[in-house]
This record gives C-alpha cells, sequence and structure tokens, in this order.
C-alpha cells in the first residue's frame, strides 16, 4: 500500500475521528477534513507543474502545514525533502542542490530564524529551484488552495498509479560523524516502519499522540505522524518547537495517551516549573529514543508522568527508522540497559567489524539490520550506499552494540568512536559512564587522540559541575586508578564550558577529535 491509499483508508474507516490538531493556531483537522485539504495542496501542487519524482523540500519547524503537505507529496508521489529548520544558508543551499528541489515550502520566519530571507540568498545557486511558497501567506494559501487546482481525477489517477516501491522521502542524517547525507525512503519503508511501531504501542483509533520532536527527523515524520494514520490515532502538535510547558499544557488540555521525545527533552519536562500544576493522567505510554536513558529519569517518567507502557526505540535514518523497541510488558531493567528486540519483520545481527563473522551473544560488534525498513540508498551516492549496505541487504548501522541470550540489544557507542589503545578496543562510553561518579564532574566525553607509542590515547573532556574546583588530569587519574583498568585511564583533561553538538542535539566527537589534536600539537 502507499502512504496515500493509506490515508484513504483510514479516511473511510474513521473519517469523523480527530487526526491532527495544533495548539498555537487552534485548527483542528478530522481525517475526512485531512484528506480533503491534502488533495487541494496535491491538485495545486500539480497546477504548478511538480510530478511525481519531483523533489519538493519543506524547511519549517513543526506546523500543520508540514503534515499537509507530506501527505499531499505522498498522494502525488513527489519525493518529500525533509529540510532541519535549524540549517543556515550553507546547509541549505547543500542539500536543495544535492537533492535536486524544484520547489520548497517554507515558513517565513521563526524566532531567529528569517527563513525567507536566507532562501532568497540561496536562490541563485540553486538552478532546479522553480518555486518557493511560504507558509502563511498569499503564495502557499493563494497558490496552493484557492489559486489553480488541477482536476481531481488527474490526482486520483496519479495517486492509483503509485507503487509501494516508489520514493517518497529524502530525510539528511544527522550529521554526527560527518556530513549528512540524504537517505532515500520508499513509501514501503517508511508507512511499515510507523505501522509496526503504532502496533507495539498498541495504538488504536482512541490514542492522542503528543509530539514534540520535529517532523523533519523521521521520529516525528513517522513515528509520530505514520504511526498515527496508520491506525486513525490522532497527532497533537504542542509548539513548533520544543517547548516544556506548552508540552505539559497540551498532555493535558487534549487528553493525551502518548508522548514523544529524547531523554533530555523528559528531564527537562519533570523539572519544569509548571510540572505540578498540569494532570498527566490520561498518559499510558509514550517513546523515547536517540540516546540512552538514566535509569532515574526513567523511573519518573514512569511514576511521575504516568507512562507505565513507555517505549525505547533504536534506529537510524536510513532504516526508516526504527530498528529494535521495548514492547509494553518488557521489564524496567530492560528499558534502562536495552533497547529492546527487533522489530516485527526485520533481521539484526552482531558481527565482528573485520571479519563480518556474527560474535557470541554477550560480544559487542557491529550492528546490523535487514528487512523492509532498509532504504533505497543515500541519493545520487551510489558510492557511498554500496559502503553502508551490502549486497546482501545488510545495512552496517556503525552502531556497537551486545546482543543477551533472550535477543535484547544494549548499544555500546559507535565503531567510529571506538580506540584501540595499544591494541586494546576501548569503548568510551563505558569511561565517560565511569568519570559521571565523580562529585564534581557534571558532563564527560572521551575521544581518542594520536600517540606514537600506542597508537592513540585518552583524552576526556569535562564539564565541571557550578563552583567545582578545578580538576586536574593527576586529580582524575588517581580518581580512576584502582577502578578502572590502567589503559583505560585517560591521559589527557579538558575542561570545557559546552561540548559541540549537531542540530539534533548529539556530541559531534569528529569535532571534538580535531580540537583534540590541536591542542595537543
Ligand atoms: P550521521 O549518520 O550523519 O553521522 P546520525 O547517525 O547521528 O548522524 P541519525 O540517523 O539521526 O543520524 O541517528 C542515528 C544514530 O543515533 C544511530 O546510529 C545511533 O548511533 C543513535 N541512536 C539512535 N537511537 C538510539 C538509542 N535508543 N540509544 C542509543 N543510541 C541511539
Ligand atoms: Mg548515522
Amino acid at each position: 500500500e502507499t502512504i496515500g491509499a493509506n490515508l484513504a483508508r483510514t479516511a473511510a474507516a474513521h473519517g469523523d475521528r480527530e487526526a491532527l490538531v495544533d495548539l498555537p493556531s487552534g485548527r483542528r483537522w478530522s481525517y475526512r477534513e485531512l484528506l480533503a485539504e491534502v488533495d487541494v495542496v496535491a491538485r495545486g501542487l500539480l497546477a504548478l507543474g511538480v510530478r511525481t519524482g519531483d523533489r519538493v523540500g519543506i524547511w519549517s519547524p513543526n506546523c500543520p502545514e508540514w503534515v499537509l503537505l507530506q501527505y499531499a507529496t505522498a498522494r502525488l508521489g513527489a519525493i518529500l525533502v525533509s529540510i532541519n529548520p535549524g540549517y543556515r544558508t550553507h546547509e541549505l543551499e547543500y542539500v536543495l542542490r544535492q537533492s535536486g528541489a524544484r520547489t520548497v515550502v517554507a515558513m517565513p520566519a521563526h524566532k531567529s530564524s528569517d527563513y525567507a530571507g536566507m532562501l532568497a540568498e540561496a536562490r541563485p545557486n540553486c538552478p532546479e529551484l522553480r518555486e518557493v511558497l511560504l507558509i502563511g501567506e498569499d503564495s502557499w494559501a493563494g497558490v496552493l488552495t484557492a489559486g489553480q487546482q488541477a482536476d481531481p481525477a488527474e490526482l486520483a489517477a496519479i495517486t492509483a498509479g503509485l507503487s509501494p516501491d516508489d520514493p517518497i522521502n529524502i530525510q539528511y542524517t544527522s550529521g554526527t560523524t560527518g556530513f549528512p547525507k540524504g537517505a532515500t525512503l520508499s513509501h514501503r519503508n517508511i508507512l511499515n516502519n510507523g505501522y509496526f511501531v503504532a502496533e507495539l504501542c498498541g495504538y488504536t483509533e482512541q490514542d492522542r499522540i503528543c509530539v514534540p520532536v520535529p517532523f523533519y527527523h523521521c521520529f516525528g515524520m513517522v513515528m509520530g505522524n505514520l504511526a498515527a494514520t496508520s491506525h486513525g490515532a490522532c497527532v497533537v502538535i504542542p509548539a513548533p518547537a520544543f517547548d516544556p510547558a506548552a508540552t505539559l499544557a497540551a498532555v493535558a488540555a487534549e487528553r493525551c495517551t502518548s508522548l514523544y521525545g529524547v531523554p533530555t527533552m523528559f528531564i527537562a519536562l519533570l523539572n519544569d516549573p509548571s510540572f505540578d500544576r498540569h494532570e498527566l493522567g490520561s498518559l499510558r505510554t509514550g517513546i523515547m529514543a536517540g540516546s540512552p536513558c538514566p535509569a532515574e529519569v526513567m523511573r519518573q517518567v514512569i511514576e511521575k508522568m504516568n507512562m507505565r507502557e513507555v517505549s525505547i526505540c533504536y534506529g537510524m535514518t536510513e532504516t526508516s527508522p526504527v530498528s529494535t523497541q521495548t514492547r509494553t510488558d518488557d521489564a524496567f531493567e530492560q528499558r534502562i540497559r536495552t533497547v529492546g528486540r527487533v522489530g516485527p519483520h526485520l533481521e539484526v545481527k552482531v558481527v565482528d567489524p573485520v571479519t563480518g563473522a556474527t560474535v557470541p551473544r554477550g560480544s559487542a560488534g557491529e550492528l546490523c539490520t535487514r528487512g523492509y525498513s532498509v532504504m533505497l540508498g543515500y541519493w545520487e551516492e551510489p558510492a557511498k550506499t554500496a559502503e553502508a549496505v551490502d549486497a546482501e541487504g545488510w545495512m552496517h548501522t556503525g552502531d556497537l552494540a551486545v546482543m543477551d541470550q533472550d535477543g535484547f540489544l544494549a548499544i555500546t557507542g559507535r565503531i567510529k568512536d571506538m580506540v584501540i589503545r595499544g591494541g586494546e578496543n576501548i569503548y568510551p562510553r563505558e569511561i565517560e559512564e565511569f568519570l559521571l561518579t565523580h562529585p564534581d564532574v557534571l558532563d564527560a566525553q572521551v575521544v581518542g587522540v594520536p600517540d606514537e607509542k600506542y597508537g592513540e590515547e585518552l583524552m576526556a573532556w569535562i564539564r565541571l559541575r557550578p563552583g567545582a574546583p578545578e580538576l586536574t588530569a593527576e586529580a582524575l587519574r588517581t580518581f580512576c586508578t584502582g577502578r578502572l583498568a590502567h589503559y583505560k585511564i585517560p591521559r589527557y583533561v579538558h575542561l570545557v564550558e559546552a561540548f559541540p553538538m549537531t542540530v539534533t542535539g548529539k556530541v559531534r566527537k569528529v569535532e571534538m577529535r580535531e580540537e583534540s589534536v590541536r591542542l595537543l600539537g
């Protein structure tokens, strides 16, 4: 089934149920209304000349137009290019040129981001770009909803002729380990992924999902939007970008049953001054993904937020995104220590990164996944695709994992972050967790730096707690001695106020390694 056909089927089965609620504007759509407006937008795009396979960019924080355009492009078979709202001119130009986008739909401005201005700057360098449509201005309302419209029969014929294996979305990776790559995803990839995530969350048309995570990432657009529409559930947009108080208020006002976030967002919610004022009793479940969740945060999410069925997901843009997920009846320990088990109709294996042989349960290796969720490829990058997906269809994730006897997977780091010192493999995450037990350490990151004698040595980047005394390398080494194997004790310490981060909130170790080399050299 294609995404457009799936939406129509849901609209037929649950036409009167609420599909989308935008709290900032107070606008609401039932499934019948959503489908009708989606087709108005699709017919407007068609009248502009947008055809199946054309790339249409969306550059905006969360808003209902994002969702309308997602489904309108799906009904047309145009390829939606999700553009990170944190990008600036340089990155914008890169994705527009790399994807060959012919149309861009954008929010004119949000907070300090002047999207219209940056688009005007980038436009002369993007020869394939024909239309820039601004949300909330005449060009969006006029051209797409009141302007010229293609015949409904023309659109219906196009929708009916699409194949589930057609590309429908280009998603750029977060750029944690290098330059973002454009993962090209099909209807089959992302619709199935949304469907199975919803199945494991137990969604029905009764569920109301609060989505404070960005739509430009699979977390919002697949695990939020597609999970909801495939089950007739409702998506609630609390604010254009994450706002803890607005999120809590949205859950309470809309009686949401599910709430999404990365662990740091849940920490912000639990510590928000307005926390106690909101009635969160409607919550049952939710999804935490992107990075590991500290045990205490998980306990509070379950006890204070009532999210007793909360699910942990692991995945990556290239796999639509979810590969493993905890289930509603998995134990508390499994939700802290692991990312659950492999999802329905998918395969996983853990291999030795050098030999490619599957390692025994309990040993670390590279996690590989295979099945419907693996991307079609990186957009116009066949060499990079061949590096990531092998001839047998296995996606080599670049993540290190350990699988236990029951099939639960724990993520232990990224291969690129692994340090080899004097022949010993060192996983920085283990040392980082140990350093966090030091009373003065607020946060720690460990990277490898070149060393003549050992090949690599460790440097710890430390953020100290406010008011803590200076911490020397010697004092930190003394703290580690006797509690960490000698080869895991960092040789160098670098005190910082903040770590370099990606726009999706991940620590950029590549940048830290480069800086570390400069500091030593
Ligand atoms: P790039 O590929 O451009 O370097 P990225 O890998 O960070 O960036 P994404 O596709 O957004 O881009 O993120 C996927 C990665 O996030 C995974 O490969 C994994 O390293 C990490 N990740 C995702 N979910 C979890 C989780 N539950 N626990 C730990 N790590 C996770
Ligand atoms: Mg990646």
